[in-house]
Formats: structure tokens, C-alpha cells, sequence
């Protein structure tokens, strides 16, 4: 998984191929019959319901419990443009799970930005308009971007943002970036329209606990959902241990301490964040609590990756190749086939089984199935 095909500049993409750029909107109009449709259960009896797709598995943070320097730097070998999906894979890819029943697509990476000409891929999606198409971002080169992608046809964006500290946001991406641009990201992201807006806060104990209330009265007054997320133990390289963990109770109490909240029935079956409302009526805030109360049972969830291995678990540590059945003259039927049978045979409840030994366990990195 981390020797991948030797590569100089680890962070920015080269232009893609004229071919890549080459893809026509599907027409509009009756669609050919197709053999194998219809919605796909798992061995839980779990829908299939959703699709994260990794763009890129390039990054320019380094968030340490992500991506660490010691393991993501200058020898690491990233994909290469040839290996990654194009644009038309990707979309061929979402008009079959489409078939089976996939309603919401979520862009992430890496660092999805850093993919050269992104808008094309989100207006090929766009296209379908009951599809609820969003997208992660370090929100680095959101003041730049975010008109496009908004032009191109996404809705609603969340960005990921892990202190107000300056001092302590920089430790944690490791780049030096500051927080004053990604707080100019998230307002261009607001003025363009591409609400609602959610912020992602990964909190580790020691680290940025203490900033769970500055980024809560801020995202408030701005009217974006903050989304906190316990620190998971995702790949096999970020020193994860249960003490780093600040459970969601315990942020529902700092947090209803200040403000007062109480429980919102959620948006759909499977929602990954608990919403919490404000009971002065200023919004809402979200618990990711993947440690302290695992949600497997209603997991719906699958992930692309950029170079088209799927897998059907954020902790899994193999997928299965779909990039070669793309590229090897295979019908839709034939990546239908091989969906339903990678799909009705999942097991995966990692989170309900988790232990400080399946912690130690090598899984994917996130940043090469996306988060
Ligand atoms: N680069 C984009 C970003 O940071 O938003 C998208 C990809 S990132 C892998 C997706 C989400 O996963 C981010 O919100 C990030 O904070 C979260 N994440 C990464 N590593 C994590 C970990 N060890 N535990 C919990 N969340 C994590
Ligand atoms: Fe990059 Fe996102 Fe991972 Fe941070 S969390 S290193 S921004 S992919
Ligand atoms: Fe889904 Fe795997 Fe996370 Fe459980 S551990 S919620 S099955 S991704």
C-alpha cells in the first residue's frame, strides 16, 4: 500500500490528459435496460446508500493524525496521474451505484482541491440532480475554488478545521498553514452559496480540547454546523491510543454547559453525526462518535478509491479493483456483477469490535480512501 510508483512533487498534480478532459455528459432520454439493478443488501441487511470517492491520495497538509511527515514524506510514493481514475471512470462508476441505489456522493481525498479541474468532475455529477453530491476540503484552496465549484453545480460543502489556536492548528497540519485562510475559505464558500456549510473538528485530548468552545461560539454566530469527530485509529501510521479519544458525552456536556442543547431527530436513517440543537435557536451542532458509540448497524456506506479499489469499511485492509475491469473493455453489467457480489457479501462492523489490538492492525491510510 505505501510503495507506490516513484514521483517528485508530492503535493500538486500535473494537468490532466487532453483524453481525461474528453468526457461527454451522458444524453438525456430513455436509458438502455440494464440486467443487473436494483438495491443491494449486505449479510447485516445494511442498504448500500452512499459512496465517498477519493480524488487524489495527495495532500498538502500534513495533519499528524492523518497524514504523519514520518511516514507521508518527500520518499513517499503517491499515485501517479495514469493510475488515479479519470473523471469518466468516476462517473461511470457513480451511474452504476446509482443503479443500485446510492443517493449521496461525497468528493474527499487527499485533498480533493489539489485535483487539477475538480469543477469538471462535479458538473459531470451535478448532472444528476436528485443526487446529493457534497464534498470534504482542508478548505486551503477554497478562496480560490469555491465560485467554481458552486458554478459547476455542487450545493453544499464541509470543511475541515481543527482549532482556532493558531499556534496549535499549524502543529496539527504541520504545513504552517494558518487558520485566517481557511476562515476566508469558509466565507467565500458562504458567499457563493455553498451552504449548508459543516465544519469538521477532529478533537484529541491535549491537543485541542481546549478549543472545542472558541470553535463552537464562532460557527455559531456564523450560522455553519460544527461537526466534532473522535480521533479515529484509521490506518496504521497515526500513534492512535483511547486515551487521545474525547468522547461525544463529554463534548455534549462542555458544550450544553455553555449553551444549552438537546437532542434533533436526524435528517435520515444512518446519519453519521448526532445533531444537537441550540436552544436559543442558533443552529445545531454534530457528534461523529465513531469510537464511544460505534453506528456499523446502519453503515451504508461505501469508498472509492482514487486509483478505483472499493472498499466497504473505513478500516478495511483490502479493497477490490474496479480500475481494471474499467479499463479492460467490461460492460456496466459486468461492474454491477462484481459491486453486488462485493457488496451482499460484507461483514464489516470494525467499529462495534474495535480494541487497543485491532487498533495496532495495518488498515487503509484515510487519506487514500478519503474520510
Ligand atoms: N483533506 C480533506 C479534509 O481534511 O477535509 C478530505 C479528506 S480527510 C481524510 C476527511 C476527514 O477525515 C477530515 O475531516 C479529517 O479531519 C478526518 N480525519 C482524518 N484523520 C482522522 C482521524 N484519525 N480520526 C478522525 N477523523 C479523521
Ligand atoms: Fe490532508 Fe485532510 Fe488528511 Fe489533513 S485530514 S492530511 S487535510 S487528507
Ligand atoms: Fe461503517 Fe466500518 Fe465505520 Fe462500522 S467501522 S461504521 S462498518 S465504516
Amino acid at each position: 500500500m505505501f510503495q507506490r510508483d516513484q514521483r517528485s512533487d508530492s503535493r500538486y498534480e500535473p494537468p490532466p490528459t487532453k483524453m481525461q478532459d474528453q468526457v461527454s455528459l451522458p444524453a438525456r432520454g430513455p436509458v438502455p435496460a440494464r440486467l443487473y439493478q436494483g438495491s443491494l443488501e449486505d449479510t447485516r441487511r445494511r442498504p448500500l446508500r452512499d459512496l465517498r470517492i477519493s480524488v487524489t491520495d495527495r495532500c498538502n497538509f500534513r495533519c499528524t493524525y492523518c497524514m504523519p511527515k514520518e511516514v507521508f514524506g518527500k520518499d513517499f510514493q503517491f499515485l501517479e496521474r495514469g493510475q488515479l481514475l479519470s473523471f469518466g471512470e468516476i462517473h461511470r462508476m457513480v451511474r452504476v451505484f446509482r443503479d443500485h441505489g446510492v443517493e449521496k456522493i461525497r468528493i474527499t481525498g487527499g485533498e480533493p482541491l489539489v485535483r487539477r479541474k475538480l469543477e469538471r468532475l462535479i458538473e459531470m455529477l451535478a448532472y444528476w440532480d436528485d443526487l446529493d453530491l457534497t464534498l470534504t476540503t482542508n478548505g486551503s484552496l477554497l478562496v480560490l475554488k469555491a465560485r467554481d465549484l458552486k458554478n459547476a453545480g455542487l450545493k453544499r460543502i464541509t470543511v475541515s478545521l481543527d482549532s482556532l489556536d493558531d499556534s496549535v492548528f499549524k502543529a496539527m497540519n504541520d504545513v504552517d498553514f494558518p487558520v485566517a485562510k481557511v476562515l476566508e475559505g469558509i466565507d467565500q464558500a458562504a458567499a457563493v452559496g455553498l451552504t449548508p456549510i459543516k465544519i469538521n473538528m477532529v478533537v484529541k485530548r491535549g491537543v485541542n480540547d481546549h478549543s472545542v468552545l472558541e470553535m463552537a461560539r464562532l460557527f455559531r454566530a456564523r450560522g455553519h454546523i460544527l461537526r466534532f469527530i473522535e480521533f479515529m485509529d484509521v490506518g496504521a501510521t497515526n500513534g492512535w491510543k483511547m486515551e487521545h479519544v474525547v468522547p461525544s458525552r463529554e463534548l455534549v456536556q462542555i458544550i450544553g454547559r455553555e449553551w444549552p442543547i438537546e437532542p434533533a431527530q436526524p435528517n435520515y436513517e444512518g446519519e453519521v453525526a448526532q445533531r444537537w440543537r441550540y436552544r436559543d435557536g442558533s443552529g445545531e451542532v454534530g457528534f461523529i462518535s465513531s469510537v464511544t458509540q460505534a453506528f456499523c448497524a446502519t453503515c451504508t456506506r461505501a469508498r472509492l478509491s482514487a486509483e478505483g479499489q472499493l472498499y466497504t469499511c473505513l478500516f478495511a485492509d483490502k479493497g477490490t479493483d474496479f480500475r481494471g475491469l474499467l479499463r479492460s473493455g467490461a460492460s456496466d453489467d459486468d461492474i454491477s456483477r462484481l459491486l453486488s457480489r462485493v457488496w451482499r457479501a460484507r461483514t464489516d462492523r470494525y467499529s462495534e469490535i474495535r480494541t487497543a489490538e485491532t487498533a495496532r492492525t495495518r488498515k487503509v491510510e484515510m487519506s487514500y480512501i478519503g474520510g
